[in-house]
């Protein structure tokens, strides 16, 4: 026994002396403790386990300072222990001691910096190369944890990568319980950049970066083409539920289909706060319904999001011409859906981004404890109502009649939350030098104009159709502005498909992914008996 136990020490020693003999470059360390010594245990911890190490290898050094010394002052590092690594190349720092499971984030750590190769996939290096802007990287762990190795090595990986723009702190919450407080991180790991929550529990690297670069946690990854012309069966122009549910119809009909989206994916939904009437989701939140359905698209359809589609040349084979790419594509489905409606009251377009918002879940939280207009009185502004109303702001509704649009259910939350709804009222004016201060409303029953002292304009009053494609393209429009086309979704121009808001209509989540599928079943019959070869024009 006593044999065997050796033997596996020294099997552990060769490891680890082959580890460090593929590491090329010597790794510097430099180590701030407080002179009062202040959180010891952590400091010893951390000086155990580089002296453990040093016993190995000569290719870590250590200089160790009190947190009084010049070059902590300098550093601004203010915390014992503060473990820096390689300081003349990279910004890493460990606010604790590598012990438990961050030993092993230790050593990932060494072989990252030692071999200067972050060790990241092909797609993640593309989305990281995409940064511009410097992230300050704070991962929150703890040694008992076995997730957390996985969360510190992403932002290790990424700091080698990109030593010009991320920095990064590992925070030992144990070490730094004031930290975690001051985070309110209560569960490990928590990844924040720039002081925003981008991660929460372990990610896999592809979402880790992507989460970085965009500044909030994504679900989904997209793995981006370098692809200058792709030839397929069908593009699909917008990737809201009527285009991502098209994808996944079109491609299990054997169709090649490519989603393009020049914004967000999911459209409305995306920056909807809840959704209460989507089949098989009691509640759920926009953004959550969202990467559901591109994980689910992403089976089947190649999606290229924030690419936007410049013009589309018609012809047996159409050419869509994207701010990225051209696409080959032998039909086109515009599922453009619609823009956000303006008022068109003075001082809306001089106060926009000031106080003026058409995306209560996305701006709400800035209003938390300020008063606020809500102006409609459909589902939309409704619905963003209760949830500004939820998450503290002072919202009163304005509607132009004496009732609401919205839907009885709604009206009924409405009223039970206790919003103040302005009935028969108009906005006439928006108010304020360089941000909204007031509006001035008028009631259209008795011509009574009043000021409304508030700080933020939320504006729900419906959606323009996105018909400009179509109109380019020379399909016909409904009288009322939206796409005209038959039963099967076919517009005035052969091969060119409509699906969602952009047709009008009842303009739900569930009507738009159900005309999705219908239009791409019409696509595939259509593509292998084309209609237009009989008929030019209809
Ligand atoms: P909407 O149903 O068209 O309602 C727009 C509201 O804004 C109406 O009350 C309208 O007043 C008012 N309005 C329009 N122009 C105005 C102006 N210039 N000044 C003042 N008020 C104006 O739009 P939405 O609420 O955005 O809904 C769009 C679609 O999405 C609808 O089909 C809706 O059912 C759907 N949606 C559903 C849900 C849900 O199911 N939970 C949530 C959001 C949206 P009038 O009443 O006088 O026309």
């Amino acid at each position: 026994m006593a044999e065997q136990k050796r033997l596996t020490e020294e099997d552990a020693q060769a490891q680890l002396q082959k580890f460090f003999a593929e590491i090329p470059r010597t790794i510097s360390l430099v180590l701030f403790c407080d002179p009062a010594g202040k959180n010891e245990p952590f400091a010893e911890g951390a000086r155990q386990i580089i002296r453990a190490v040093r016993e190995i290898t000569d290719k870590v050094t250590l200089r160790e300072y009190t947190l009084q010394h010049e070059l902590a002052k300098e550093w601004q590092i203010t915390r014992s222990p503060t473990l820096v690594f390689a300081p003349e190349a990279f910004k890493i720092r460990w606010l604790g001691a590598p012990i438990g499971h961050e030993a092993q984030t230790f050593m990932e750590a060494l072989r990252i910096i030692g071999r200067q190769e972050p060790g990241l996939g092909k797609e993640a290096m593309k989305v990281l190369a995409k940064l511009d802007s410097p992230r300050a990287v704070k991962v929150f762990v703890s040694p008992s944890c076995p997730y957390c190795p996985q969360a510190a090595i992403n932002g290790i990986r990424a700091a080698v990568a990109r030593p010009d723009l991320v920095s990064l702190e590992i925070i030992d919450i144990q070490a730094n319980p004031d930290l975690a407080d001051q985070y309110a991180a209560q569960s490990v790991p928590q990844t924040f950049a720039n002081e925003k929550q981008i991660g929460l529990g372990a990610q896999p690297e592809e979402i880790f970066v992507a989460s970085l670069v965009a500044l909030e946690p994504q679900r989904v990854f997209i793995p981006d083409s370098d692809a200058e012309e792709i030839t397929c069966d069908l593009v699909i122009v917008g990737g809201g539920p009527a285009g991502l549910t098209a994808g996944i119809y079109a491609a299990r009909s054997g169709l090649q289909a490519v989603v393009v989206e020049k914004g967000v994916l999911g459209g409305q939904v995306a920056t909807t706060p809840m959704v209460e009437n989507y089949p098989g989701f009691t509640q759920v939140g926009g953004k959550t319904l969202v990467d559901i359905m591109v994980t689910h698209a992403l089976e089947y359809v190649k999606i290229f999001p924030g690419e936007e589609v410049q013009a589309i040349a018609p012809g047996e084979v159409f050419t869509v011409t994207t701010t990225r790419r051209r696409y080959k594509a032998r039909a086109v489905l515009l599922a453009t859906g619609a823009g956000y409606k303006k008022l068109g009251a003075p001082g809306e377009e001089r106060l926009a981004g000031r106080g003026i918002s058409y995306c209560a879940n996305c701006d709400g939280p800035l209003f938390t404890g300020k008063k606020v207009l809500m102006v409609g009185g459909g589902d939309s502004a409704v619905t963003e109502a209760l949830h500004l109303h939820n998450i503290g702001v002072g919202v009163t509704m304005v509607h132009r009649r004496e009732s609401l649009r919205a839907q009885e259910r709604l009206v009924v939350s409405l009223r039970q939350s206790g919003i103040p709804v302005l009935f028969n009222s108009e906005v006439v004016e928006i108010l304020g030098e360089s941000r909204v201060e007031a509006v001035r409303l008028k009631n259209n029953q008795t011509g009574e104009e009043s000021t409304l002292p508030v700080e933020g304009v939320f504006i729900a009053i419906g959606f323009t159709p996105a018909v400009e494609l179509a109109r380019s393209l020379g399909a016909e429009l409904t009288p009322d502005g939206y796409i005209k086309k038959d039963e099967r979704h076919r517009t005035t121009v052969p091969g060119v498909y409509s699906a969602g808001d952009v047709e009008g209509g009842f303009k739900q989540i569930v009507t738009a992914a159900g005309h999705g599928s219908e239009a791409a079943l019409a696509i595939f019959e259509d593509l292998i008996n084309p209609y237009w070869t009989n008929q030019k024009k209809r």
